[in-house]
């Protein structure tokens, strides 16, 4: 694929970028393994500063990088100004904690002394997506950065200016050059960085063939990886749910980020005494919300993010209503200029179907209707994903019940699915392994190092 921004709101070419060759890249890992053996020996307390001004610089820029994302993959400019903030939030976060995270933990042995100290690792490299071109770099980066470690990012091809954006991010914010650091490479180019013996680490968060093939480079060469990819989160919206809380909620978990959200809300699992009340109202909430130019403030849905991603999309639909599923709303893409697919709803999902196995990745939500909530579980544990779930009633006792029967990386009671710093994000089965945020994300790439004094 080539490294270029194409506008999915007209579906014409932005900038291209030429790609970096591998003795190009080569040079960079060197500069990389450098800069760290510098960077390793500061403190955190001046890592925190520096931190702490990339948070500013993200803060007083907000406007110009969200711009930057929403033109590159077509998120409503609304949600790119949140997005940036968030950014700022988790630099804080760990800027603010990342010392009473790594601190050395004493342990009484047979030694006159003995601790555990948290060191970094060296240089990892991060493959990105493009649903959240600034987020998904922040959370890795921030903890990484802020545990000695130095960043090499490869963005996905589609989103290279926000790739190029967060480098110069950290350098404005004082950062020295080359601790984080931006390679314009295709994946094909990925498998060779790995086996860079200076890399150490990678962590992939994309889809589940990506991770599979980083994860095999990974393995083959002794590294450790992280990995966040797909989901097909369950909404279950039991009896006893605030059914007009849980369609507001419910719209906006599928639809936000156009719908292109690895928790997004994907399959809504209805107990059949309120699935008609409940398909209802969310159909009339679909429909109600403004589609058009995501650099508009009003604008609640924009395009899909890519041309052939849109396609996909509109073959999974056409394909589960050829196997019966039911149009409620949307249903086939937008006749206007651009990637633009409606905010849809399939009814009478069943096993078997394609809405049913995968992940719709776009403004689709896909209804499945349950006699009771031991069918309800059931129905949320059948998938190969197991990112997050959330779950609507008003018996919160019998919820955290539910919660422990459900296999997801998180389960949300009463709210939707989101990542925040404080808590840690990842997933169970095909969504991937390992954890990003909280102390759990940043002891991902530190080197656990057990220090014995006779
Ligand atoms: P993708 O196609 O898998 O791409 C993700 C990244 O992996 C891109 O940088 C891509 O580079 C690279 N890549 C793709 N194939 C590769 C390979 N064989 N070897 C090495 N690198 C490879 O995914 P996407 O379309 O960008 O993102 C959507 C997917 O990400 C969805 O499944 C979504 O659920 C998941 N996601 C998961 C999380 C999470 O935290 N769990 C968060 C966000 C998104 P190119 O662009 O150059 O191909």
């Amino acid at each position: 694929m080539p490294i270029e921004t194409i506008n999915p709101t007209n579906n014409t070419l932005v900038k291209s970028f030429e790609k970096m060759n591998d003795e190009k890249v080569s040079e960079l890992v060197r500069t990389s393994e450098k800069v760290y053996q510098e960077w390793r020996k500061t403190t955190l307390k001046h890592r925190a500063e520096l931190l702490l001004n990339t948070a500013n610089v993200l803060r007083s820029n907000k406007d110009k990088y969200a711009e930057i994302m929403t033109l590159e993959m077509g998120k409503p400019i609304s949600q790119s100004i949140g997005e940036v903030e968030k950014c700022a939030w988790v630099c804080e976060y760990y800027a603010e904690n990342a010392e009473g995270m790594l601190k050395k933990e004493i342990v009484e042995t047979d030694g006159s002394e003995s601790f555990v100290q948290f060191d970094p690792i060296g240089i990892v490299l991060a493959v990105m997506p493009w649903n959240f071109p600034m987020w998904q770099v922040f959370r890795f980066a921030a903890p990484a950065l802020m545990a000695g470690n130095v960043g090499l990012l490869k963005h996905a091809s589609n989103v290279p200016m926000s790739a190029l954006a967060i480098e110069e991010i950290f350098v404005k914010a004082g950062l020295p050059e080359g601790v984080f650091q931006t390679l314009l490479i295709d994946s094909s180019q990925v498998e060779s960085v790995i086996n860079n013996p200076l890399v150490k680490a990678t962590t992939l968060t994309g889809s589940e063939p990506a991770g599979m093939s980083v994860a095999s480079a990974a393995g083959r060469a002794l590294k450790k990886s992280v990995l966040e990819l797909g989901g097909s989160d369950p909404f279950i919206i039991l009896n006893d749910a605030n059914i007009d809380e849980a369609v507001d909620a419910g719209v906006f978990a599928r639809t936000m980020n156009n719908g292109q959200s690895c928790i997004a809300a994907k399959r809504f699992i209805l107990i059949d005494k309120i699935a008609d009340e409940f398909e209802s109202k969310f159909v009339n909430k679909m429909n109600s919300l403004i589609v058009g130019d995501p650099m508009d403030s009003k604008t609640e849905l924009g395009p899909i993010a890519r041309e052939d991603l849109l396609m996909e999309l509109d073959y999974q639909v056409k394909t589960s209503v050829k196997q019966g599923a039911k149009i409620l709303c949307g249903g086939k893409r937008i006749e206007r200029e651009g990637a633009f697919y409606p905010a849809s709803v399939l009814s009478n999902v069943k096993k078997g179907m394609l809405a049913y196995t995968e992940e719709l990745f776009g403004p689709v939500a896909i209804m499945i209707r349950v006699k009771d909530e031991e069918e309800a579980i059931h129905v949320a544990n059948d998938t190969s994903f197991g990112l997050g779930a959330s779950l609507w009633t008003s018996n919160i006792e019998n919820a955290k019940l539910f919660a422990n029967q459900i296999d997801t990386g998180s389960v949300f009671i009463n709210g939707f699915v989101k990542s925040d710093p404080r808590l840690p994000f990842g997933g169970t089965k095909s969504s991937g392994y390992g954890r990003e945020l909280s102390h759990y994300g940043i002891k991902e790439f530190v080197n656990i190092k057990t220090v014995w004094v006779k």
